[in-house]
């Protein structure tokens, strides 16, 4: 198949966002984005520099020690927020499709992510108006309350897998307390994050409030990062970019959330409704393309029902549906970039010796240009191979055989990564106790990504530190400055 489909109206260039203004890199270097159905450059974007990351971050500080936005009421600044929500919702299709296009996600997933995405800015908008702050008092005696501010420029740094909504994840908390931002998009997507400008405006966001710098992450990001006037940095991405972050950022003492990868196990027990876990673990690591950072990718199964897992899982890995992310119809689309298809492809030859191969395998019949690759599945995978141990971040899942309970918690914790953690079972005690005992930062009992948008979302070991989600991310875009009264 070599479907080509274009969306109309593609900007001629993608550029900057700096004080309102769209603009071109200082020193007029830009950079080739690709479409992942075809690997054909579609557009130019500006490659920012230190110089270009100055110059937003000055627009920035200057929004917030001057401009209006810091100062102004929650309530004003939900109705901002509440606006840019209704503009999102109201150009959801368009920005799937271009969301699409531009990452190869598949339409359908794409149109949930625009639609997520909304939703962020309305979560914040109302949150910050809801927003509680202690007060202590000794009768008589003290009075204390926490006074909380916003911190400053925030430095945001975004990857490549469902972009927009991951932008907003940042966007709209850093806003709703009251901070101004610099916004640096993945280099293989930035084509949803140039659609921000146009909304914000709209919406009334006053100018130098939010600015975007595209480029690359060792030239934009890392003068991002080693900024002076940017007190806080967070980061969603790969964990050893997460590591260089860390390092490059402690001779200034930022602030850091670190959203970073993993390799979560999902743990089917014999007792589990395994219709429904099947169905679960397939969409677990197969939807997104498998680039999820939550995605199920190590598939622990209970021996007595091992060999019909094993069985079903891949007769279904077979039926998903890889196609053209423009069409309706497709389950999986291209992946995002030649360079991670390459390395995905790597480790699907890997498991080839890791594993035994029972769906997928290479790349799908019928597909002779773009990234894309069958639903692969190896069973029987011991857990020191680098298949269950690494993060793939692609259509393809390892499944392990474990006896008994304790066995499947010394597999579901022998990664460095502690994402996220699936637990399928009938066995109401034996699930919490396994999600006690689990390292992992969410848990999810007999289900699969449901989230709501109050609950801490973040990982521990490799894959994170801080939390973000709900007030925690009031927490990290504000201090919390405390005022003693005596009386
Ligand atoms: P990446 O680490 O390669 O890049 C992420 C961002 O960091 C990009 O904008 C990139 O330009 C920038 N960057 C790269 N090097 C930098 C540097 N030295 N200084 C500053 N910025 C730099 O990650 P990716 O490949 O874009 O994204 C995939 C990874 O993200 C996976 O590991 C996935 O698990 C993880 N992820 C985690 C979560 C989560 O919430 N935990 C969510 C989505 C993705």
């Amino acid at each position: 198949m070599t479907d080509v489909f274009t969306p109309e109206g593609l900007p001629d260039r993608i550029r900057h966002y700096i004080d309102g203004e769209s603009v071109d890199s200082l020193d007029g270097d830009t950079f080739e984005v690709l479409n992942p159905a075809t690997n054909e450059t579609y557009v130019h974007a500006a490659a920012g520099k230190r110089a270009d990351i100055d110059r937003a971050v000055a627009a920035a500080r200057r929004a917030f020690t001057e401009g209006p936005w810091p100062r102004m009421l929650p309530r004003e600044r939900s109705r901002v927020l509440h606006t840019i929500a209704d503009l999102v919702e109201s150009r959801d299709a368009r920005l799937a499709e271009l969301e699409s296009f531009d990452s190869g996600l598949p339409i359908t997933q794409a149109l949930g992510q625009a639609r997520r995405a909304a939703e962020n800015f309305r979560f914040f908008a109302d949150l910050i108006v809801a927003q509680a702050d202690d007060a202590f008092k000794v009768p008589g005696r003290q009075m204390n309350y926490v006074n909380r501010k916003p911190i400053g420029v925030a430095g945001l740094i975004t990857p490549w897998n469902t972009p927009f909504m991951l932008e907003s994840w940042k966007l709209a908390p850093a806003l709703a307390t009251g901070n101004t931002v610099v916004l640096k998009p993945a280099e293989f997507t930035p084509l949803s994050a140039s659609l921000w400008a146009g909304i914000f405006e709209e919406a009334g966001l006053p100018t130098g409030v939010f600015n975007l710098v595209n480029g690359l992450g060792e030239d934009a990001g890392d003068a991002l990062v080693k900024h002076p006037d940017v007190p806080l940095i967070s980061f969603t991405g790969e964990s050893r970019t997460g590591q260089i972050i860390f390092g490059n950022a402690a001779p200034y003492l930022k602030g850091l959330s670190m959203e970073l990868g993993g390799k979560s196990p999902a743990v089917v027990f014999a007792d589990a409704d395994l219709d429904v876990a099947i169905d679960a673990c397939i969409f677990g690591v197969f939807s997104l393309n498998g680039e999820r950072c939550t995605a199920g990718s190590r598939i622990l199964v209970q021996r007595e029902v091992y060999d019909e897992f094993v069985e079903r899982y891949a007769a279904q890995a077979k039926r998903v549906k890889v196609g053209h992310p423009h069409d309706p119809a497709t389950e999986v689309g291209a992946l995002v970039h030649p360079e991670h298809y390459e390395k995905v492809m790597s480790y699907v030859e890997l498991g080839k010796s890791e594993g035994r191969l029972v769906a997928g395998g290479g790349r799908p019949e019928g597909f002779a240009t773009g990234n894309y690759v069958a639903p692969t599945v190896f069973a029987d995978v011991a857990p020191d191979a680098r298949i269950f141990q690494e993060e793939i971040f692609g259509p393809v899942v390892a499944i392990t055989p474990f006896d008994t309970e304790e066995e499947a918690l010394t597999l579901a914790n022998d990664t460095k990564y502690g994402l996220a953690a699936y637990i399928w079972t009938n066995d109401l005690r034996r699930a919490h106790n396994f999600a006690q005992s689990v390292e992992a930062g969410m848990v999810w009992l007999n289900s699969n990504n449901v989230r709501d948008l109050r609950t801490p979302f973040g990982g521990v070991k490799a894959s994170g530190l801080g939390h973000e989600g709900g007030y925690r991310s009031i927490d990290f875009y504000t201090d919390q400055q405390s005022v003693h009264i005596t009386l």
